[in-house]
């Protein structure tokens, strides 16, 4: 059975995060310890690991992430922003449910 994550439960709702985006296929909320003025996380709903465990059938997932990422950020008008996956524990990944940080030296307006 796949081991349930933090963000498997901010996915299901089970616990509270500040939700910025969503739509049938991917969630975004802010980053509980943010390391920029925006840092958002963006989540597929389907559950894949890490990019590591990207297979054929999952490949379109990271890049759907970024695509959802950038059109997030044009809306609000943030037009620099870092974009960035962590892969693996050793790559800095702490939550083993595939995201996407984006950081950017603006902030998010209300
Ligand atoms: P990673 O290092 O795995 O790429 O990034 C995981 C990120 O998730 C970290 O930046 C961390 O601050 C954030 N994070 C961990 N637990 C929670 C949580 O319960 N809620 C939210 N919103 N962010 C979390």
């Amino acid at each position: 059975m796949e081991e349930r994550t933090i963000f498997h439960k901010i996915r299901d709702k089970e616990i509270p995060a500040a939700i910025v985006y969503e739509d049938d296929d991917v969630l975004a909320f802010k980053d509980i310890r943010p390391k920029a003025p925006t840092h958002l996380l963006f989540i597929p709903k389907h559950f894949v690991a890490s990019i590591a465990d990207v297979t054929p059938e999952t490949a379109h997932l990271p890049g759907m992430l970024i695509l959802k990422a950038q059109k997030f950020a044009a809306e609000k008008g943030i037009r620099g922003y870092k974009l960035t996956y962590h892969v693996g524990k050793e790559g800095g990944q702490e939550v083993m449910y595939l995201h996407l940080h984006l950081m950017s030296g603006q902030g998010l307006e209300e």
